[in-house]
């Protein structure tokens, strides 16, 4: 395989040549203001995504963890209580309500999304339950009409993790903004991403905002005066630099991640294989999934063909070995298993060319006996 012909899963250094010449001196200035932790540019971001989203307030923190595991405890989650959330995830969606002594129950997801399923999720709920956690996996809604019904009915606090899905919407309105909380990763391989960890919650309730505040610093609610136990979660200066210059193309570069998507979806349409479907509203394409129980031999194919894949998630939350007190004597989630052995998640990022789109369309076709539809 030569360099030119390989296609990578992502490549993030084209984000970084189209915010190059704005962002140097920018880093100028923050370096010659020393402003490291929080300070003017990560203000400035969060009254950019606050608006952009249409959220009261924003709090930037520094991670994605960092942002479900304050909004768990500004949601006042503590011991005893449970948090429903889906089995299939990413595991940081749930580190903060083991962090903050609840229990996290696991829920089976939906075929077509796999976003957490509610029907299950009424089966499993208990006695004692105070939160649920929706993931807007790969970049599409969960099913919000039916979460708000099911925590309105049950009286729980419903906290979102967006941490793929920024800028997807549901009913019209932004992901984030639907729940009590709304949690944002800008980890660098997420839609938006910064120069190393980054985080953010969303919430339009003061008081949270207030308490979020606090505890991303230490829990002081003066200099010097620690109201609360706390942590140290500030942003970092120069992520807030970096991801302002990114959100100026944020809109663009998800646009191109759903072209690429449309590529994909018509090139596969007849091929053995479950693609994405985005059913309860718009998708941002931050992993295109397919299914297949052929997974690891068209993984194995591509790779061969210099073609990088990824799997998101191959062991289901259920099965790490750390969760385990929590889902023995469960039963079975066998949709959350079909996504961790089936799911192939392909190539798609922005600035990916329409040459490499080309090559991971013929290389899938051929696995599967297809001719290349381009040609
Ligand atoms: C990335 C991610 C997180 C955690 O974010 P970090 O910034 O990596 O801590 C949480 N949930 C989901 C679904 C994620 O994809």
């Amino acid at each position: 395989m030569t360099a030119t012909s390989f296609v990578p899963f992502a490549d993030l250094s084209i984000q970084w040549r189209e915010i190059r010449e704005r962002a140097l001196p920018d880093l100028e200035r923050l370096f010659e203001a020393s402003a490291f932790c929080l300070g003017p540019w990560v203000t400035e971001f969060e009254t950019r995504i606050a608006s952009l989203l249409g959220a009261r307030h924003a709090v930037a923190v520094s991670s994605g963890s960092a942002a479900l595991h304050l909004a768990v405890l500004a949601a006042g989650i503590g011991p005893g209580d449970r948090v429903l959330v889906p089995a299939h995830s990413f595991i940081g969606t749930l580190w903060g309500v083991i962090y903050a002594g609840a229990t996290p129950v696991f829920c089976d997801v939906e075929p077509d999304t796999g976003t957490i399923d509610i029907a299950d999720a009424e089966r499993r709920i208990g006695a004692g339950a105070k939160a649920i956690i929706p993931v807007h996996l790969y970049g599409q809604p969960a099913d919000m009409a039916a979460v708000r019904r099911f925590a309105q009915r049950r009286g729980l606090i419903v906290i979102e993790d967006v941490a793929q899905a920024i800028g997807a919407s549901y009913e019209g309105k932004a992901l984030g903004t639907h729940g009590a909380f709304g949690c944002f990763s800008f980890y660098p391989g997420k839609n938006l991403g910064g120069a190393g960890e980054g985080g953010l919650v969303i919430t339009d309730d003061d008081g949270a905002a207030a308490s979020l505040k606090m505890l991303r610093e230490h829990g002081q609610a003066e200099r010097y005066v620690h109201a609360h136990v706390g942590f140290n979660y500030r942003m970092d200066g120069i992520q807030g630099l970096i991801l302002n210059h990114k959100l100026d193309h944020l809109a663009r570069w998800t646009d191109e991640r759903r072209a690429i998507a449309a590529r994909y979806d018509s090139a596969f349409r007849e091929l053995p294989l479950r693609l994405p479907r985005a059913r309860h509203g718009d998708h941002v394409f931050h992993l295109y999934v397919v299914r297949t129980e052929r997974r690891d031999a068209l993984r194995t194919a591509l790779d061969a063909a210099g073609i990088q894949t990824g799997l998101h998630y191959p062991v289901p939350l259920h099965r790490q070995p750390c969760l385990k007190q929590w889902a023995t004597g469960q039963d079975a989630f066998p949709v959350a298993e079909d996504f961790a052995g089936m799911g192939l998640s392909l190539p798609i990022f922005a600035g990916m060319s329409s040459g490499q789109q080309d090559r991971v369309i013929t290389a899938v076709r051929h696995f599967f006996g297809s001719q290349d539809p381009l040609r």
